[in-house]
């Protein structure tokens, strides 16, 4: 059967078959990735792409909202419940868009917001240089303590006593251990500042009863619906009851306007997703794959920050490896090992080529790895950085990977590689891994 994208468009049919192929022949370790399930990638490849649907259910700007109120209600409906909040807007278009509609629900332009600083494992969005949020808003970063490599709720009490920002934003986008949202809590009730806290990374965990929430300590919660939450590519943001009408207010028609509803359709089926007791397991083993990828690399000499794991995600501090991110994570990529480079706590490496590794097995474990396959990973990490310069010892790695890959494929995606052509592609060249 010829599917309507091929006959159309061959050329895009055959990049997102190459893609698929990909997704399925590596494995991935990038801690904010994951891989949907077909009911998700279904529901957001629907009509529900030609719909507008400005405003909110039963307040729309534009007629025929007769199924998108539905849909709307239900997506609100399961959020609330799987995260036990007061009200949830699931139309942010992404977890950055999520944190400017935050502090544009709470304070004004110029008043100061703190949040982790982007080298210590915060992201852009919390106030980094670059980012808008430190031009519409005065930024100031707390860092995590560069011995330790974790948060120092002390020195974060005595900045904001200092600086006393507006809001103080607690999670991170590479920060490996727990974060204690109530303390966060407190620090900002001990000033009169207003407590956001974004948990992109870390919902599916929280969802799973498994990290802290920070629902009961927070005035807004942010997230992506996507790392491993493991629904489509959005955001959206919880409050409490009194903070309903602001929070609504700064995403339509504060910053955007019409929701994509194919999306929050997708959405709505991941958080049903979410609150099964498969969910709960799927989220337990993210966190022991996790360990057993940061105890086998530890065992190998590698070096961790703060030495060790809560969560989905490693921090690997190369420094003692004489090796910079950038070339690691290249050779890895050509062993058929997908993760980033990332700077480190005090990295005194330029961001273009940081000293550290980021790490993550929300991806591998729904692909339904476990400890033995992530020890087995572990082994090939090694083996490619003691031969960073040894091109045929990284292709074997590379084959070696592509067996493993085969034992488990992704669901909804090209089954590549499988027991009818993973013949061919081990016989061929390390750089056309995926191309048959
Ligand atoms: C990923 C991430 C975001 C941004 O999400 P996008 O959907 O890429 O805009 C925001 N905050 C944190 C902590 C993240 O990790």
């Amino acid at each position: 059967m010829v599917s309507a994208l091929e006959q159309y468009d061959p050329q895009i049919y055959e990049l997102v078959r190459q893609e698929s192929a990909r997704e399925s022949a590596v494995i991935r370790l990038i801690p904010s990735e994951n891989y949907v399930s077909r009911a998700v990638m279904q529901a957001s490849g629907s009509c529900l792409t030609n719909k507008y649907a400005e405003g909110y259910p039963n307040k729309r700007y534009y007629e025929g909202q007769q199924v998108t109120d539905l849909i709307e209600r239900l997506a609100q409906e399961r959020a609330k419940k799987i995260f036990k909040a007061d009200h949830a807007n699931v139309q942010p278009y992404s977890g950055s868009v999520a944190n400017l509609a935050a502090y544009a629900a709470l304070i004004e332009p110029g008043d100061m917001i703190m949040g982790m600083s982007l080298t210590d494992g915060g992201h852009l969005t919390h106030g980094w240089n670059v980012s808008l949020s430190s031009k519409f808003y005065k930024s100031v970063s707390y860092p995590v303590n560069p011995e330790t490599g974790r948060l120092d709720y002390d020195h974060i009490a005595d900045m904001a006593k200092k600086h006393k920002p507006k809001i103080i934003i607690s999670g991170a986008t590479a920060y490996p251990r727990e974060i204690d949202f109530e303390k966060f809590g407190q620090i900002a009730k001990d000033i009169g500042a207003y407590h956001v806290s974004d948990i992109a990374h870390i919902a599916g965990l929280v969802v799973a009863g498994i990290h802290q929430s920070p629902i009961p300590y927070a005035d807004i919660v942010s997230s992506t619906t996507h790392k491993t939450l493991r629904g489509a590519r959005g955001g959206m943001l919880l409050c409490k009851a009194e903070h309903a009408d602001q929070v609504d207010r700064a995403v339509f028609p504060g910053l955007q306007g019409g929701p994509h509803m194919h999306t929050l359709t997708a959405i709505a089926v991941a958080l049903a997703e979410a609150d099964t007791p498969e969910f709960v397991a799927y989220a337990r083993q993210i966190v022991k794959n996790s360990k057993a990828l940061a105890w086998k690399l530890m065992e190998y000499g590698f070096k961790l920050m703060s030495g060790g794991t809560d969560n989905h995600l490693i921090l690997v501090d190369l420094r003692n490896k004489k090796v910079g991110g950038k070339k690691v994570a290249k050779a890895l990529d050509r062993a058929r090992i997908v993760c980033n480079y990332n700077t480190i706590p005090g990295d005194t490496a330029p961001p273009a080529n940081p000293s550290g590794l980021r790490m993550g097995t929300p991806a591998i474990t729904t692909r339904g790895m476990k400890e033995p396959e992530v020890e087995q990973i572990a082994g090939f990490i090694n083996r490619v950085i003691d031969n960073i310069n040894n091109e045929s010892v990284i292709g074997e790695v590379g084959k070696e990977v592509l067996l493993l890959c085969s034992q488990f494929p992704v669901p909804g995606h090209f089954i590549i590689p499988n027991k009818d052509n993973l013949a061919a592609l081990l016989a061929s060249g390390p750089m056309t891994p995926w191309l048959f």
